[in-house]
């Protein structure tokens, strides 16, 4: 479904991930050609633009260890700003379908699969679910659509509704609703009528229904081939009907997939399903996990990037544990610890997690500190010079006053940030001993 983009990919991240090291120019020029390779499957403009710009803030002050490459760094952060790009925020199998009869609305140009997708997403409610399905074909203008369904129900063993002549939607879609009570169905679809572009009648047509049936789902079906042209055609149903969510029908074909990718950041809408063919049980969800695996098709890369991760964390916490111990702990770990505070939600989120903290949790509270302060205390400690981190004890009056003037801020605070280091000391040592430091640390990484 992605071949093109991703044979691209693939060749762009060979050549990046044979590579030991890697200069800024070389990540550059491989980002480069990611975006060419994302324009060329049609994504749309700013997503692409997007997506290379998170690519490279992540790509840049990543820690590594001598287990991966940079390349292999960079493949992992491509793949994960895929998966950002592809998620919705539900599970896009999901159909919303409880008190029944659900009504499902389908929507979308003539030509886009619309009732072939009715058809297959009836088949898997009844096979996966064993749900009771009722299909219903709203397409007043051409009698073959509705003979095609009724074909279709016959062809899978989903009943539809009988066809009778001189009805509009509005009714047929009130009949579809009385039947559906009565014969005890589970879920009801509405196979509207399609045109051949979006037009007045057309989507008065869709909203009279919408408001007739009151449909849990909308679901849009529109034609992956036709690329950003399947992205504005959604824009513009959302905008005039409303939808919950897009079917992209022909993925089995040679289309390049960028539809896909611009999808959700454009209209903010997911992708449900994908059609993959013509037969019944060519429907699939969309996983963006899955997809974006395929799309990269370094699932290997991914994950030895994941496991080296894991150990980095695991060493620093190590590593850490060690010095503490031994009473050693200077700016450095200090700062570790500050920034570590930051990413886990700031102060309480920390304290809360160490034995014996919560005294100095308090008092920090009632000092007044805050979050900015992290912020400001890390300051402090990039202002030291090497053998200051190291050791805090070099410290004097004169030293505080440049440290203090090349963070901007006031010697008294340089006070407080000594004495709370020399407090954590002395409770690392404490704990150290007593077994408990590695307990905390644990909770920490
Ligand atoms: P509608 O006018 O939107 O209801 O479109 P149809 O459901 O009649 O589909 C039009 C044609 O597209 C039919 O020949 C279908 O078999 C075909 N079709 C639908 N979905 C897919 C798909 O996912 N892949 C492929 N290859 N063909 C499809």
């Amino acid at each position: 479904m992605f071949e093109n983009l991703s044979e691209r990919l693939s060749g762009v991240f060979d050549k990046l991930t044979k590579q030991g090291a890697l200069t800024d120019d070389d990540v550059k020029t491989a980002l480069r050609e990611v975006r060419v390779a994302l324009l060329e499957a049609d994504v749309s403009l700013p997503v692409a633009r997007d997506f290379i710009k998170a690519v490279q803030e992540k790509a840049t002050g990543q820690s590594v260890t001598k287990s991966i490459t940079p390349g292999q760094q960079v493949v992992k952060i491509v793949h994960d700003e895929l998966k950002h790009v592809l998620t919705g925020d539900q599970d896009p199998g999901a159909l919303k379908i409880d008190n029944p009869p659900a009504p499902i609305l389908m929507v979308g140009l003539q030509g886009s699969g619309k009732t072939t997708t009715t058809a297959k997403l009836a088949k898997r409610l009844k096979e996966r679910e064993g749900k009771r399905v009722l299909m219903a074909s709203l397409d007043t203008n051409r009698p073959a659509a509705m003979e095609q369904l009724a074909i279709l129900g016959a062809q899978i063993g989903v009943d539809t509704l009988p066809i009778v002549k001189g009805e509009d939607p509005v009714q047929i879609a009130k009949r579809a609703k009385t039947q559906a009570s009565l014969g005890g169905y589970d879920v009801y679809m509405l196979d509207t009528a399609g045109r051949l572009h979006i037009d007045q009648e057309l989507i008065a047509q869709a909203a009279a229904v919408r408001d007739v049936a009151n449909p849990r789902e909308i679901l849009l079906v529109v034609d992956g081939l036709t690329g950003q042209d399947a992205v504005n055609v959604a824009q513009e149903f959302d905008d005039k009907i409303g939808v919950t969510g897009v079917v992209l029908t022909r993925m089995d074909g040679d289309g390049r997939g960028g539809a896909a990718l611009s999808m959700r950041a454009i209209t903010g809408k997911p992708i449900r399903f994908v059609g993959l063919g013509e037969k019944m049980d060519a429907i699939e969800t969309f996983e963006p996990d899955r997809i974006a695996g395929r799309i990269l098709g370094m699932g290997d890369i991914v994950a030895l990037v994941e496991k080296a991760q894991e150990t980095i964390e695991a060493e620093q916490a190590e590593r850490m544990m060690k010095r503490f111990q031994k009473g050693r702990f200077n700016m450095n770990d200090l700062k570790m610890q500050l920034e570590q505070m930051m990413k886990m939600g700031g102060m309480e989120g920390m304290m809360g997690m160490m034995p014996g903290a919560q005294k100095m949790s308090k008092q920090m509270a009632a000092s007044g500190m805050d979050d900015s302060i992290l912020k400001r205390q890390i300051a402090l400690i990039n202002s030291m010079t090497k053998k200051e981190r190291a050791n805090p004890d070099l410290l004097a009056a004169s030293r505080k006053k440049r440290i203090a003037k090349g963070a901007g801020l006031e010697v008294s605070e340089l006070n407080k940030l000594v004495k709370q280091h020399r407090q954590m000391a002395d409770m690392m040592k404490k704990m150290g001993k007593g077994g408990m430091l590695k307990q905390a640390m644990k909770g920490m990484f």
